[in-house]
Formats: C-alpha cells, structure tokens, sequence
C-alpha cells in the first residue's frame, strides 16, 4: 500500500478543528486530529509545507518509520506545533491501518484491559450553590467522575466558568478577552467548595479539580493540604509545568494526588515529572504529543513509576482525538482517567463517530480503525474563524497564567 495523497480541513462547527486526510492506492483513507486551541493555522501550515509532501509514496504500514522521519528528519525538534503536526499524520496511520486490517485500533494497541473508559465531566457555576447543582447534574447523567470549578468572590471572571447558560467555553473568536485573577480569594474559597461537595454527594463520586497553572508550588501545596479531608482524585495543573522541580516542593507536602501535562508535548517534557513520581497522572493528549506512537512510549514509561494517564479531552480537539484517546484508554494497563467534554450538535454532526457514553463510562465502538468520520460538505459550510483563549492578568495588571 502506497500514500497518494493527503489534505487538510480546517472547520468551525462552533470552534475550529484541523484534520489531516491520509489517502492510498488501496481506497483506504484516514483521519487524524492536529488541532492547536487558538494557533490552528500554524499546524495547517506545518503539515501542508513541511510534512504531506514527505508522506506521498510512502508504505502508510511503517508507523514508527514515518514517526522517526518527521521527528528526527526535523532536526529543529519538538514543540506543540511540531508535534501536533505529527500527531495528526500518526492517527491518521493507526486510523489506516486498523481499516486495511479490518479492526479496531484498540486491538493494534495491545487488545482491551477493561470494559469501558472512566471518564470525567465538568461541572461549573458562579458560585458554590450552582456549582453543587451542576455536579448533581452529572451524577444524574450516570458520571462517576466530576471536575467541578466554581466562582470566586470578589472576581468578575474566572477559568473553567461559563458565561450565561452555555457549556464552558474558554476559546473565543475575535481576539483575546482579559479577565483579572487573585490567588488570595482563590484559595480562601476553594476548600469550601469540597467541604460541601462531599457533605452533599458523600465519597463515592470522585471529584477532581484544575488549578489552570495559577499557582506558585508552595501555594499548591497549601491548597492540596486543605482539601485532603475531601480525597479528590486529583488536582491539576497546580503550577506551569516549566520547571518540572516545582512539583517536588507541592509532593514534599500534601497526599493530595496531582495532575499535568495538557500543554506538554514529549516524554523528555515529564520525565522528571515521572521519574521522580511528583505526579499520579500524566495528561497529554494523543494529538498533542506526536500521536500513538509516542504517547504510548509515554505511557509505558509512566507504568514503572506507578504514573497512570488522565488524558485532556476538552472540546478543544475534536472527535477524532476522543474516538481515538478511547481505543487508547481502552488498551494500555496503566489507564486512569480520560476528560470528556460532550461535543456541540453542530460538531458531531461534522464529526459522526461510532464512541457512546454509557452510566460513568466511555466506550470507542468496534469499526476499524478509529470509528470517526468527517462529512467534508457539511464541514465547509463552518469556514475558520480566528479565535483566541483568554488572557488573565493580576489585579494590579501584572500579566499571568490563563
Ligand atoms: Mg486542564
């Protein structure tokens, strides 16, 4: 089997997505996810300069292969960009491969190690009162798993709460919008917010809960101290994961599990992280960090040093990363838990896929390959729209962490 050709589709059913379509001599096509929140059009470039023209001719079979060519043969290695780009060519190759043999990825993978994906919600409101009730909301729906992340006093806006009636959404067309941010009212108010989760839904519900990178590691650890009363499952992203030694001072004082690696990009950004087991969950995403090939190598990794994966799933990468964090989550031993943001009518639309959301927990479907599809004539009815994620800024002004 030969590559003949590739494209790539940018659509916006409501946000923008980037697919690359792989194309055979053989008929058989696939589909990979490259999109990049709020830097699409860098990837789009990436892969119609820089890497399709390398992909035609080429035996669509030879996975690692073609994986090492584009990372090695780069030379300027790594980054979201880079590895995005090859995160879309390497799904689109799983996707290929599990069609012409006429199976499941998840079978390529390794075979399944349990019956479904654990999978968690988010929940969010203005205040403590409509933040229970979103979480309620979601055991209603049959989640075992909440994210619940709420406003705080004295603050107009904050991340992972939504505007209006609508699901969170922190992309935005136009460019970016600022909101302003306070530690200090942050952290008078989170605990709280546990306290009364558990008092209401008791401890069997696993609540989760994202710090978006907001805080300086001996804050986290404060944090993760006061809510290990509450046993989340994790928090997240307590500080930005630069310095991968930040996360020694916050282990160095709570039991509170910890969570990173959405806006990671290769094994050498967490092996520290891993190694020196500062983290209970690593969560880069298939798309984001070059695809099965390596995201697997990560995970196997992450298996020696009792590390397991949260994947990111927020509906800033579209369906054909979830069906395909599914076949993922399905196959590796050392699965924890997989994000799941339902999509819009409109995406799934653009976007039908065989995956399905039964009481707490996900499953892929059994087509070959990934079991998402694109409608192509529906999706040019959604053209690109330049969006932005927002920018936070202390409350004297000082830029800082979205
Ligand atoms: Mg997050």
């Amino acid at each position: 089997m030969k590559i003949t050709t590739a494209s790539v589709n940018v659509c916006s059913p409501g946000r923008n997505f980037t697919t690359l379509k792989i194309e055979t001599d053989e008929g058989i096509y696939g589909l990979g996810d490259g999109t990049l929140n709020g830097r699409e059009l860098a990837v789009v470039s990436y892969l119609r300069e820089h890497l399709i023209p390398c992909l035609i001719g080429r035996d669509p079979f030879q996975i690692e292969d073609i994986w090492q060519y584009l990372y090695r043969g780069a030379y300027w290695r790594r980054g979201p960009v880079t590895m995005s780009a090859i995160g879309a060519v390497d799904m689109a190759l799983w996707d290929i491969k599990g069609k012409a043999l006429n199976t499941p990825a998840y079978n390529l993978l390794g075979g399944k190690s349990r019956n479904g994906v654990l999978v968690y919600a988010h929940a969010n409101g203005a205040d403590i009162e409509q933040t229970i009730d979103a979480v309620a909301r979601q055991i209603d729906l049959g989640y075992l798993a909440v994210r619940a992340q709420s406003g705080i006093p004295g603050l107009a806006s904050t991340y992972g709460v939504a505007k209006g009636n609508k699901p969170y959404e922190p992309a935005e067309r136009g460019l970016p919008s600022e909101s302003l941010w306070s530690t200090e009212k942050y952290l008078r108010h989170v605990p709280e917010l546990f306290e009364r989760a558990r008092q209401q839904f008791g401890e069997d519900i696993h609540l989760l809960h994202d710090c978006h990178h907001r805080l300086t590691p001996i804050e986290a650890a404060r944090l993760g101290k006061e809510l290990e009363p509450y046993h989340l499952f994790w928090i997240e992203d307590p500080v930005p994961a630069e310095l991968q030694e930040g996360f020694r001072v916050i282990r160095q004082h709570t039991t509170t599990p910890l969570a990173t690696g959405e806006a990671l990009n290769t094994i050498w950004d967490a092996q520290e992280l891993i190694r020196e087991q500062w983290i209970d969950y690593i969560r880069m995403t298939l798309v984001h960090a070059g695809g099965f090939t390596h995201l697997k190598k990560i995970a196997d990794f992450a298996a020696l040093f009792h590390v397991r994966t949260g994947c990111h799933g927020a509906t800033d990468l579209s369906p054909i990363s979830m069906g395909a964090a599914l076949h993922f989550g399905l196959a590796i031993h050392n699965f924890g838990i997989q994000e799941h943001m339902p999509h819009s009518a409109e995406t799934d639309a653009v976007f039908p896929h065989q995956y399905s959301f039964d009481a707490g927990y996900m499953y892929p479907g059994d087509a070959p390959g990934l079991g998402v599809e694109i409608d192509e004539t529906l999706a040019a009815k959604y053209p690109y729209q330049r969006a932005y994620l927002p920018i936070n800024r202390k409350m004297d002004g000082t830029l800082f962490d979205w």
